[in-house]
């Protein structure tokens, strides 16, 4: 197998007493959609804290692109090509659309520090292209009809949208998805299946952590499950929906 994207090796993040995280060891593969899922509170969305450096390990390793990034924070992490969505979006709500994109840290480091120092007509010229920028990134995720209306107002399955707006604007090469299609009606989730399809072809690796098992096993290639910390399923969708405990667990069969 070519060199994984991302190498997990023995992640593990305690809260107190309580061990969330436990030991995971995995790879995702460069150009991969991969499926996680697993119940309430398996230790998902910490995962996910963990590999984008909003949380700190309490022991393990993280490897994005052969480098180890263990412990980074997220704005270096992002800058170096790793992008997330959140489960709970959390848009400026009194800002219009457009400027929530545009807010989306660039990817480029320093920029944001040397900002003030810059002459006025490189600030207009940057604050320009970072406009350009949004609409284009607006336009792909088809919320580019909104981009004047107040964040705080669109729909739940539209904030997703955004979401994925603001991390494009990184134009990262991983992309952690939480619950994208959670609440969010079908036209919009099947957009959201499109942009993210789109985005894979052109070589974008994808972690989507969903409870809806028809997106999972129709999108996602591997499905990795967790249950209480620990990784208890790695495999195929095929494997997935021959495999009986997960069945039990997730599909109701
Ligand atoms: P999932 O996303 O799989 O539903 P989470 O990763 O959100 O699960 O949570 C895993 C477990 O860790 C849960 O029991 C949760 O209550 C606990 N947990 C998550 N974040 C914290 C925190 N900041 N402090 C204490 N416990 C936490
Ligand atoms: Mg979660």
């Amino acid at each position: 197998m070519a060199e994984p994207i991302l190498s997990i090796r023995g992640l593990t993040r305690d809260f107190g007493p309580f061990r969330a995280v436990d030991g995971v060891s995995l790879d995702i593969r460069a150009g991969s959609i991969t499926g996680l899922i697993g119940p309430n509170g398996a230790g998902k969305s910490t995962l996910f804290n963990l590999l984008t450096g909003m949380l700190k390990p309490t022991s393990g390793t993280v490897r994005l692109n052969g480098q180890d990034v263990t412990g980074l924070p997220p704005d270096r992490l992002f800058a170096m090509g790793l992008g997330r969505t959140f489960q709970i979006p959390r848009p400026f709500a009194r800002m219009s659309v457009l400027e929530n994109v545009m807010l989306a840290p660039q990817g480029q480091r320093g920029e944001g520090i040397l900002g003030p120092f810059l002459a006025p007509a490189r600030v207009r010229d940057q604050e320009a292209r970072i406009r350009r920028r949004a609409l284009e990134v607006l336009d792909f995720v088809t919320l580019a009809p909104l981009a004047d209306h107040p964040a705080g107002k669109i729909s739940g399955g539209q904030m997703k949208l955004l979401e994925l707006a603001r991390v494009l604007m990184g134009a990262p090469s991983v992309i952690l998805l939480d619950e994208p299609a959670a609440g969010v009606n079908p036209a919009l989730t099947r957009i959201l299946i499109d942009k993210i399809e789109e985005l894979n072809r052109g070589g974008t690796t994808f972690v989507i952590i969903e409870h809806d098992m028809d997106f999972v096993m129709s999108h996602c290639d591997p499905v990795i499950a967790l249950a209480e910390g620990r990784v208890v399923f790695q495999g195929t969708a095929d494997e997935a929906r021959a495999n009986p405990v997960l069945l039990d667990a997730y599909l109701g069969a």
